[in-house]
């Protein structure tokens, strides 16, 4: 399969559609501007894609406007059919899976298995999952006093602008355009500068699904400009963005400054995982591994601050570093290879220097700590250990392979420390005891709350998250046991 993909990936990139892709049609922007895209593992540029700026997106939400309007083909469409489209689309995303997982490999340095059994595998899931409520949204009725017969309906928002980042390139975009289309919105996605290929290649199949024109509309280009014109924009009804804090502040306020658009932000987070010495230590090595090694580090959920209780500390700095050194890197579309490069020179950078600041504020480097070989942006896997609170290692988001590991000695201590950072998105417990857990669960300010298990994720969880409530997962600890309720 890697020979074939590998193949394939040359082959393609010669017929790649590079445009913009607004009302189902390829367009040069109309600034007459490319911008170049780079493999960050070797740091070769790929392809140069249309650059598109407030004009092209001005046309893109045009066509979003038209397409949204009373009585177009998306409009007087069933529910059921929008949702047949959507199992339509996740069918020729199945037919396209190497094609796909190939150039996520290539353009955003992601590793091909991975990309191929994780990321595909939960676009084609999220695909089926939305297609299947299309016909599902339903109101209420209301026995409102008076006499009055009261009903309510779940209307459409309008046209979403869909600002996605470059760590997930294809997982995001399905995850912002699949909710919105299914219950009957138009979109406009500005992909990241660095990772837009497989976007546009969506757009294909989009068009070959048979979404009606100006349904989805793609605009490749950089976030002050293309960005920010979806952002500022008067005729855009909602962004969804993931991405940076920093980012996601502009983003609230070029809304308040323009429409009052409705905003949903998904941005960083400093997540913080706590193994008791309770736990089972195997487990707690590996997932707390995994949930900050995964995808070299470039995850907003990751698990970037450990605090393992005192008597267990020095015996899991000891397997985690043993479990950090059996890494290979290289070309993650070669088979072997457990990590990739960074996605560019830009975050490269910043994280080697936060490894330097680590070293310099009195952390103790165990392994890594620089970066490995002599082209692309890879960074050896790092582990600190002896971290502490005030480092700016243990305070600010990394998005690289570097693992800090603190000590605590008792619950309400662990508690508010873990607490003690403006993020709040995820955070994991390692306990045998329930009674620990579930308090920990409680006490912890995060959306996601996982026990003895970091980063389960699924389609019928995730596609909807209710950003007002919190999420308990427990992994069942029997592999025999395979409940559904
Ligand atoms: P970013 O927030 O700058 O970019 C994310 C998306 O926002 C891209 O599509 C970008 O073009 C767009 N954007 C940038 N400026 C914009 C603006 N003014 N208006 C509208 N859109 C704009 O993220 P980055 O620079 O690529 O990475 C910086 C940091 O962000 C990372 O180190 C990491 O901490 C964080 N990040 C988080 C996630 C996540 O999944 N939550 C993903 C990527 C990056």
């Amino acid at each position: 399969m890697y020979i074939t993909a590998i193949y394939m990936s040359l082959i393609l990139l010669r017929f790649l559609p590079l445009q913009i892709f607004i009302n189902n049609e390829w367009h040069d922007s109309v600034s007459g501007k490319k911008f170049e895209v780079f493999n960050p593992a070797n740091e070769e540029k790929i392809c140069e894609v249309e650059e598109g700026d407030k004009a092209d997106v001005d046309k893109a939400v045009k066509a979003a406007r038209k397409a949204f309007e009373l009585g177009s083909p998306w409009r007087t469409m069933d529910a059921s059919e929008r949702g047949r489209l959507l199992n339509k689309l996740a069918d020729l995303v199945e037919r396209d899976r190497l094609i796909l997982a190939t150039m996520e490999a290539i353009d955003g340095g992601k590793l091909f298995s991975t990309a191929y059994l994780m990321d595909l595998g939960a676009c084609i899931k999220t695909l089926h999952y939305c297609s299947g409520w299309a016909d599902k949204i339903h109101g209420r009725t209301v026995p409102m006093d008076g006499n009055f017969f009261t009903f309510t309906r779940h209307e459409p928002i309008g046209v979403c602008g869909q600002i996605i980042p470059w760590n997930f390139p294809l997982v995001m975009f399905i995850w912002k355009i699949a909710p919105a289309l299914c219950c009957g919105n138009t979109v406009v996605v500005k992909p990241a500068e660095q990772t837009p290929l497989t976007a546009l290649y969506m757009g294909s199949l989009i068009k070959e699904a048979g979404f009606p024109p100006g349904v989805v509309n793609i605009v490749p280009g950089f976030g002050p400009t293309a960005g920010a014109a979806i952002s500022h924009h008067m005729d855009v009804d909602k962004v969804a963005f993931t991405g940076s804090t920093e980012v996601g502040k502009l983003i609230k306020e070029a809304a308040g400054k323009s429409n009052l658009k409705r905003v949903t932000l998904e941005l960083g987070g400093k997540s913080p995982n706590i193994i008791f010495a309770d736990a089972d230590l195997d487990t707690a090595v590996e997932f707390a591994h995994i949930g900050l090694f995964y995808h070299q580090g470039q995850c907003c959920i990751a698990g970037s601050r450990i605090f393992v209780e005192e008597p267990i500390y020095d015996e899991f700095v000891r397997r985690s570093i043993e479990r950090a050194k059996k890494y290979t890197l290289g070309n993650p579309l070669l088979p072997g290879v457990q990590q990739g490069p960074q996605i560019d020179k830009e975050q490269f950078q910043k994280i080697l220097e936060l490894i330097e600041s680590g070293k310099k504020e009195g952390a103790k480097l165990e392994c890594g700590g620089g970066p490995w070989g002599d082209k692309g942006y890879f960074i050896q896997p790092t582990v600190f250990s002896n971290v502490t609170d005030d480092m700016r290692i243990a305070k600010e988001e990394i998005f690289g392979p570097v693992q800090q590991i603190m000590k605590f000695k008792t619950i309400d201590e662990v508690i508010k420390r873990a607490n003690n950072t403006t993020y709040g998105l995820a955070a994991a417990v390692f306990t045998k005891d329930i009674d620990k857990a579930l308090t920990f669960a409680a006490a912890l300010q995060a959306g996601t709350v996982w026990v003895n298990c970091y980063s389960a994720m699924s389609a019928q969880l995730d596609t909807f998250k209710n950003v007002d409530s919190q999420e308990l997962q427990m992994k069942f600890q029997n592999p025999t046991l395979n409940i559904h309720n």
